[in-house]
Parts: structure tokens; sequence; C-alpha cells
């Protein structure tokens, strides 16, 4: 992976210097002495990690879990250091923790996703880093909200903290799901998008939540131009304090590292580049007609409304639309189209279609122009 960023910052600078995503990887939570020494002493043999990451206060949903071992783990951790040469990170979640972190030299320090979603935590944060250069890491937050997550972000920026990057944790869903932690590539997506330059990484051990999820995840996360992977590592992952399940030993790490395809941004084969250029070009043609043909829809739209109108009838038509959102995701199956994303298509088309009808109904719009907007 080229790295294009010209931000210069300690992510951007190391990404730039091996060309290659970080590696980011240690225990959950630091244990003992022995095990964070253990775990550091593999990765620094195997020469794969670029930083140690370890727990040391640890957030716990419900109390009387294991808490960390607290400021007691910070001299193991600057022993890990002494010795590897590896840069520590660890997660702070308040004033205290940032300055017993960094009067022990931790060099980065990450935010976690419980944290994130609080701006007044996020503040105190901010406020206890400024004037340290301290490189920082923001998770994003438990739950879907990605102007949280960035607002996090920019109350790091305005208190002067510059060298930043965002790890992407997943988010937190009642629905039953094979992951501990929704992926929802869409919002770090969209965060890379507005912040094209800062660094992003990627969790698959706090995403999935299962060893076996782990490799699925991080190479999806590499063909999505991620910059990082955070890997929670552990010597005896079944007897882990926390998040036992998701954790894998050092050796499974090289070997998942190993495992991962990492390909290129572009190619230098002219053929690969005549060939994309051509069905790019094609796909330009086919872009051209899906919107003609939406605007034949809209217009069909715009004709019953004032039909609607004429004849005293309401907009909403729930047995249409119900008879819209069974049949099209079926005529999509059958052009091989997934036919989930035919059903979300239509969901837009639907709110679109009400925004227009109302319009001319009652004359004038009462919300934005986009079917995003508020209400409809
Ligand atoms: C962790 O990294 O161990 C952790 C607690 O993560 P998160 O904040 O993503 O839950
Ligand atoms: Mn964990």
């Amino acid at each position: 992976m080229e790295n294009t960023s010209t931000a210069d910052t300690f992510f951007t600078r190391r990404l730039a210097q091996k060309g290659q995503p970080l590696i980011i990887a240690g225990p959950c939570s630091a244990e003992s002495e022995e095990q964070v020494l253990t775990v550091a002493r593999a990765l620094k043999a195997a020469g794969q990690a670029d930083m140690y990451r370890a727990g040391i206060w640890k957030p716990r949903t419900k109390p009387g879990g294991f808490e960390g071992r607290g400021t007691a783990a910070l001299p193991w951790l600057q022993a890990a250091r002494a010795e590897t040469g590896l840069p520590m990170a660890i997660e702070v979640a308040t004033p205290k923790h940032v300055e017993d972190a960094l009067k022990h030299g931790i060099d980065v320090l990450w935010i976690g996703a419980r944290t994130t979603v609080n701006p007044f935590a996020v503040q105190e944060l901010a406020d206890a880093l400024a004037g340290t250069n301290t490189p920082v890491m923001v998770k994003n937050p438990v739950n879907p909200d990605l102007a949280l997550w960035a607002g996090a972000i920019e109350r790091l920026e305005r208190a002067g903290i510059r060298d930043l990057a965002a790890i992407h944790r997943g988010f937190s869903t009642f629905a039953p799901s094979r992951y501990r932690n929704a992926p929802t590539w869409a919002i770090p997506i969209e965060l890379k998008t507005r912040y094209p330059e800062l660094p992003l990484i990627n969790d698959p051990s706090h995403i999935g939540g299962k060893r076996d999820l782990l490799l699925p995840i991080a190479q999806k996360a590499l063909d999505l131009d991620y910059d990082g992977l955070i890997i929670e590592t552990h010597p005896d992952p079944d007897h882990a304090l926390s998040d036992a399940a998701q954790q894998v030993t050092p050796a499974r790490l090289q070997e998942l590292l190993s495992e991962l395809k990492y390909r290129y941004r572009s190619s230098d084969n002219v053929d690969y580049r005549n060939k994309a250029e051509e069905l790019r070009q094609k796909m330009d043609t086919a872009d051209h007609e899906i919107l003609e043909m939406l605007a034949r829809r809209m217009a069909l739209i715009q004709e019953l409304a004032e039909y609607k109108k004429e004849n005293n009838v309401k907009i909403l038509q729930l047995e249409r639309w119900q008879e819209i959102f069974k049949t099209r995701p079926e005529w999509g199956n059958k052009l091989n189209i997934n036919d989930k994303f035919v059903g979300e298509l239509y969901k837009l088309i639907h709110i679109e279609s009400i925004r227009l009808q109302t319009e001319i109904l009652n004359g004038r719009p009462i919300d934005g122009p986009g079917p995003l907007g508020p209400g409809l």
C-alpha cells in the first residue's frame, strides 16, 4: 500500500517509512509483567508489529469483572518498551489516566469507544493533552454516529493535537449479529472521505469478537484501503482475563498477517489500466441511463400527484408500496442484483416520491431538498 498522505504526523511518517499497513498488537489487558513481556518479545522477534497495545484501565459493562491492573501495569510497559523498542499504546478515559500514562513515558494514547460517546469526557482529555504532542488514536463511539466520532477528533485537533488516527472497532447493535460490534463500513468510509489525511486503523478483534472472524474483517479493511490493523494478542488467549474469545497468540497473529492479501491502490500494468478505463466509461454510460430512467419515474410520480390533488386523494398508499417492496427485490433477484440492495433503493425512491408529492399537493416543500433531510 502506498501512502499518498501529505500530512506529516507520527502515524503518517511511520506509514510512509513502512509502505504497508501499520500493525498494532498486544493483549486486551496487561495482566502481569510476565504476560506483557512474553507478548512483546514474541512480537519483536517476529518483526511485524509497529506498536504495542495493552489496556490497563478496562471499561466494563457490568461491575465485578476484571477492571485492569491500573497504574501498577505502567512499569511493565516501560520495561517492554526498553527491551523491544516498540512504542507503547494504552487507553485513557480520564485526565488522571493521561497524567499517569505520560509520567511513565507511554508513547501513544487511545480513546475508547465508551469515552468517545461523551463530549464532556473527550473535552477533558483534550484539555489534559493540550501542549503535550502526544499521538492519539480515537476509537469510534459505541453508537453508529459519525458526527460524534468526527467531533471527538475535532476536539483534539482544536487542543493542538496533530498526531491523530482513527480506530474503527464497530458499533453496538441490539439485533443479533455474527459480529460482536457491527462494522457498518459506510461510517468509516465516510470518515475517510471527509478526512483523507487521517490514518484509519481497523480493529477486527472488537468487531468480530471471535478469532475466526479476524481474517475476513482484516482483509476487507485492507481492501478498503485502511492504514493499519490493531489486533489483540495474548500468550494464552483462552485464559485471558478479558476478551478471551477474540485474542490470538503471537504465532497465530504471524500466520494471519501472512494469510492477508496486500493489494495495490492501482497497477502499472497497461492492460489493466486500459481495461479499467474502458469499463469505467461503460459505467458512466450506464449511470446516465439509470438517471434518465429515474427522471422518467419521477415524471410519472409527478403526473400521478397532480391527479391525486384533483381528486383529493392521500399521498401515502400503503398497499401499493407494500407491493413495491415485495416485488422489486424479487425482480432484482431475477436480474442477479442483491435483493437487500434493491429494497434499500426503493426505500429511498419512496421517500423521494412522498417528498415530491407533498410539494405538489401542498404547494411548497416543508423539508430540505434531499430524501435524507429531516422528516420526509
Ligand atoms: C480495547 O481496545 O480493549 C477496548 C476496550 O476497546 P473498545 O473501546 O473498542 O471497546
Ligand atoms: Mn479488548
